[in-house]
């Protein structure tokens, strides 16, 4: 049997990520917010499009988010770049080693993750960052396929409950059987079918992190947490 090329498989999948226009509302929002622009952005050119998955394809730790911001992957097109909630995310994975630099500007600004993968419930941001049920269910094979190209995923982080509930589902119907209960909390550890680990945070939206719900220690002891697990399953 040929043995499957995550890189490729994964490389095709952003290529069609990038290419969907099956969620019109999310179509027709992306494409607004990268016509009308926000006024200290104005001399960006938009992405527009769906956001493709950003990292490292032969990763063991991948990070489920919710969907681009409007006016930071949806301005950038790379994941969580360009807006608050990347500033925690990125500056959390260099300080232990999944980035080469703690901050991300921009698509060419030299940021390279290692061993980590960032993926998203949605690809394409949502008015008032809000999903409805339906564009969840129509971009979940997208996730899917990435469960099924990355051969060594060992930990899988979720970024709030929905996303949490994402990955959940995603599974389920990966595997045909349910998931079981599990309660999303900052901090929750799951194992699930196939030795994978699901952990779960609170989203570092400005939401969370102006009101102190969620401080940057809580966010890096998810990260050392992941490691530790990482490293665990290399000694087994
Ligand atoms: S959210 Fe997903 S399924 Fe919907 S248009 Fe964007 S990439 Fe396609």
């Amino acid at each position: 049997m040929v043995p499957i090329d995550s890189t490729q498989v994964m490389t095709e999948l952003q290529d069609t990520i990038v290419n969907c226009r099956q969620c019109p509302r999310l179509v027709v929002w992306r494409e607004k917010i990268a016509d009308e622009k926000r006024r200290q952005f104005m001399d960006d050119t938009y992405w527009g499009k769906a956001v493709p998955s950003f990292g490292d394809y032969q990763a063991q730790f991948l990070i489920v988010g919710l969907a681009p911001a409007a006016h930071g992957a949806n301005r950038t097109g790379r994941m969580f770049t360009g807006d608050r909630s990347g500033d925690w995310l990125y500056r959390a994975l260099y300080k232990v080693g999944f980035a080469n630099q703690p901050t991300s500007t921009d698509i060419n600004d030299g940021l390279t993750l290692t061993n980590c993968l960032i993926t998203a419930t949605c690809h394409c941001a949502p008015p008032q960052n809000k999903l409805t049920a339906e564009e969840i269910r129509t971009c979940r094979p997208f996730l899917m396929r990435e469960f099924a190209a990355l051969r060594n995923l060992k930990v899988i982080l979720a970024l709030g409950k929905i996303a949490f509930d994402g990955v959940l589902k995603t599974l389920q119907e990966e595997t045909g059987e349910s998931p079981g209960k599990y309660t999303f909390g900052h901090g929750v550890e799951y194992l699930l079918p196939g030795n994978r680990v699901l952990l779960g945070s609170y989203h570092p939206s400005q939401q969370n992190t102006f009101t102190g719900r969620l401080t940057e220690p809580m966010f890096d002891a998810i990260f050392s947490r992941a490691c530790t697990l990482l490293a665990s399953t290399e000694s087994t």
